[in-house]
């Protein structure tokens, strides 16, 4: 294919992206017999998973009563009936044992005194179908993800899959009819090129919090298997939903749980007011948080944020008591003194709404397949292709996601997937022979950039397009942030070809890992602020100030986009599923969100 050394593999499956959503993935297939590949561009247990603080979600009923069916409830109210209840259903049963199964993995969670699982409260999860808070997320201290992923990690080892560490992915390889037969990725340790043959290739790449200027997320958040996807010609879905967390520490954007305000923590304004009490009477700091954030956002918009520029809020944690802080909330103790410079025993945390996670992402159905939609077949698929985590838009989180939600996500599709992959391939079944030009996208893109030589840095590129995607796509939007974004992220996207990469050299070159990084995360933002454009209501997470109310007559829908490489975005649309997957439980009928 072209002058540089490329190094051919043949696998019954190859798995992009080692964090939980991959990791399961790849241990469910290799416990399958699948001689699997997981190629990464970290190393697993530092993929962004390890992160993850407050707790995973599941209906164990270990604290009070609890049923898998109020877990349901409560995640399609969340979602603000975007998400698809065929697929909430699924993940909401499957959660209870999926949790057992991670406590037979070895995860080390935290304990009851009767020595069972400890589940704590969470924003937006609730008892008897709306009632009161329940404790529903199952939490290993304020370090679930860390002790998830360790064991995961641990598990695939013994399953012997074959790790790929410190590999980029560059694209992936389709036939001409459409079909997906692997990945070409790049050694960052040789600069040699690999060619991955498989019969399903598994996107588990994680989100693009990248895209923004002030996000929770890892730097490694860049949105890669988004930008896979949409150069092989596929959609995006849903990608206007992006989450504001309300508790990023103010000027570094680190996490404070949300666990923190289930363990009692509570937020104030300049005049000391718990206002949450005002915007939802019953869940107040424990309502869902893209209203949290809203409320926030109101609070220091209408001159009651602290500080001396009043431009934020105040998170309490002192009257827990150090004891309860140091058993529940180590983590963020420590991050809060790290970050903010704050004794958790002694003062309150100062914080902001900062982007957290993305809604939206690749399209599939709810056993990780990619949806090659079309308008007679919304369902559609594309062979060989499957997508999960927060990579994938399945759809579970719909317009918001709850808290939890998203480790049980990555858990549940990502062994959802593997079971798939189990019925649709049988191990060692020979490879057809692959197209002539296999992989050359892949690597004109690299010659592409690596030769790059334009006038303007990665960094000054990103830089522009994360502070417009901060202004414009924000916790509000209106048309004219949103008409000004479309118009500034396309400028942004046709200065790529003035990109400049000083260094030539193939080997840990993080220049050009961030150029493609970059071209990935741009694909992402058109997305994003194209589809936010379009959608001329309020739903979930998508707060326009100028369509403030929901319109399910012509919006309850997901959005689709098409980004070509001149970074045309084509819009189109798809049906929710408004059907549940069983009998057992009823289609939960459209109403008025309030907490
Ligand atoms: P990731 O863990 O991000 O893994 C992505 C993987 O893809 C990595 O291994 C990376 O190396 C690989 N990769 C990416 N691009 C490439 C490429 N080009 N080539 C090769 N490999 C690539 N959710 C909850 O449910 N509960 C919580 O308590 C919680 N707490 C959170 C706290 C924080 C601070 C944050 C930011 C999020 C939290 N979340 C929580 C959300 C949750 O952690 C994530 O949504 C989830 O972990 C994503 O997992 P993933 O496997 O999809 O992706």
């Amino acid at each position: 294919m072209s002058a540089y050394q490329i190094i051919d593999h043949s696998y019954d499956v190859v798995v992009v992206g080692a964090g939980g959503a991959g990791l399961r993935a790849t241990l469910g297939m290799g416990a399958a017999g699948l001689k699997t590949a997981c190629v990464t561009k970290v190393f697993p247990t530092r993929s962004h998973t390890v992160a993850a603080q407050g707790g995973i979600g599941a209906s164990l009923g270990n604290m009070a009563e609890d049923n898998w069916r109020w877990h349901m409830y409560d995640t399609v109210k969340g979602s603000d009936w975007l998400g698809d209840q065929d697929a909430i259903e699924y993940m909401c049963r499957e959660a209870v044992p999926a949790v057992y199964e991670l406590e037979h993995f070895g995860v080390p969670f935290s304990r009851t005194e009767d020595g069972r699982i400890y589940q704590r409260p969470f924003g937006g999860h609730m008892r008897n179908f709306g009632e009161a808070p329940v404790q529903r997320a199952c939490a290993a201290a304020d370090r679930t993800g860390h002790a998830i992923l360790h064991t995961l990690y641990q598990q695939c080892l013994k399953h012997e899959a074959t790790f790929f560490v410190e590999y980029f992915a560059i694209d992936l390889i389709m036939d001409p009819d459409g079909t997906c037969r692997g990945v070409v990725a790049l050694n960052l340790d040789d600069g040699t090129l690999h060619r991955f043959r498989a019969h399903q290739t598994v996107l588990a790449t994680g989100g693009y919090g990248r895209a923004y200027f002030s996000c929770t997320s890892a730097h490694t958040c860049t949105g890669d298997g988004h930008g896979l996807v949409t150069r092989a010609g596929l959609p995006l879905q849903d990608m206007e939903f992006v989450q504001f967390h309300p508790t990023g520490i103010y000027g570094s954007g680190c996490l404070i749980t949300e666990g923190a305000r289930g363990e009692g923590g509570y937020l104030t304004n300049s005049a000391g007011e718990r206002f949450m009490e005002r915007y939802a009477p019953n869940a107040k700091d424990l309502a869902s948080r893209d209203v949290v954030s809203r409320a926030m956002t109101i609070e220091i918009r209408e001159g009651r944020g602290v500080g001396k520029n009043s431009d934020h809020i105040h998170l309490h944690l002192e009257h827990l008591g150090a004891e309860t802080l140091e058993l529940r909330l180590p983590g963020i103790s420590e991050t809060a003194k790290i970050f903010a410079g704050v004794d958790v025993t002694r003062e309150p945390i100062p914080v902001l709404p900062t982007v957290h996670y993305n809604m939206g992402g690749i399209p599939t159905n709810l056993q990780g397949e990619v949806l090659r939609p079309t308008a007679g077949e919304p369902d559609a698929v594309c062979p060989g292709l499957m997508a999960i985590g927060e990579a994938a838009c399945v759809s579970v989180h719909g317009a918001n996601r709850l808290g939890t939600n998203s480790l049980l996500d990555i858990v549940v599709f990502g062994r959802a997937a593997a079971l798939r992959a189990a019925e649709v391939v049988k191990p060692g079944t020979p490879h057809r022979p692959l197209p002539k030009d296999a992989g050359d996208l892949a690597v004109s893109r690299l010659d592409r950039l690596r030769n790059a030589s334009g006038g303007l840095t990665t960094q000054a590129i990103r830089l522009g397009m994360q502070q417009t995607m901060q202004r414009d796509a924000a916790v509000f939007r209106t048309q004219s942030s949103l008409a000004e974004g479309v118009s500034k992220i396309g400028e942004i996207y046709q200065s790529l070809a003035d990109i400049k990469v000083t260094d030539r050299s193939l080997i840990w070159n993080s220049d050009l890992i961030e150029a493609f990084e970059l071209e990935n995360l741009l694909d992402c933002a058109k997305a994003t602020i194209t589809s936010a454009e379009a959608r001329q209501e309020s739903r979930g997470a998508h707060a326009r100030e100028d369509f403030p109310d929901r319109d399910d007559v012509t919006w309850m829908k997901h959005s689709l986009a098409w980004v070509d490489e001149t970074g045309k975005v084509t819009l189109g649309y798809r049906p929710v599923h408004t059907y549940t997957l069983t009998d057992e439980v009823e289609y939960i009928v459209p109403k008025a969100r309030v907490y």
